[in-house]
């Protein structure tokens, strides 16, 4: 785990977010969060437990709620696992100023995991089903819903 990254970015005198993670353990099973943070342009934040960080991805299209569309998510820093319930005003001038809001949650399941796929089940209120994430270079990777 590596959360240097995110407190650099944060002056947390200035900001809601969490400064620390009280929470060093993952759930049994692991949760995942999508927030709606419409900062400077609109994007939703796909974070999953894992490796006790929340893994996090930025999706300027959104989770995509069906099978056959394949959305682009761009890798970001770690997030301490306090993250997972933050939803708040980021004021102007900090990293990521805007709004904050949970858009789904819920829990997950890794089926694979290696070097380039990430594919797990989500089950949460408004997204269920068997998603993978392909790294495609960089930070740069493509979430999409498999068919059934
Ligand atoms: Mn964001």
């Amino acid at each position: 785990m590596d959360l240097q990254e995110y407190f650099l970015k944060r002056d947390f005198a200035q900001t809601p977010e969490p400064d620390a993670s009280m929470k060093t353990y993952t759930s049994q099973p692991p949760r995942f969060v999508v927030q709606k943070h419409n900062a400077s342009h609109l994007h939703y934040d796909f974070r999953l437990e894992m490796e006790g960080v929340l893994k996090s991805w930025a999706v300027p299209k959104g989770v995509p709620p069906e099978p056959g569309i394949k959305r682009l998510a761009v890798q970001t820093e770690d997030h301490p696992l306090d993250y997972i319930d933050f939803a708040g005003v980021i004021p102007q001038g900090q990293y990521g100023a805007g709004t904050v809001e949970i858009w789904d949650s819920g829990t997950f399941e890794i089926v694979n995991n290696n070097e380039k796929i990430l594919e797990f089940n989500l089950n949460g209120r408004r997204l269920a089903g068997t998603y993978v994430l392909i790294h495609t270079g960089g930070k740069n990777w493509l979430l999409f819903r498999k068919n059934k």
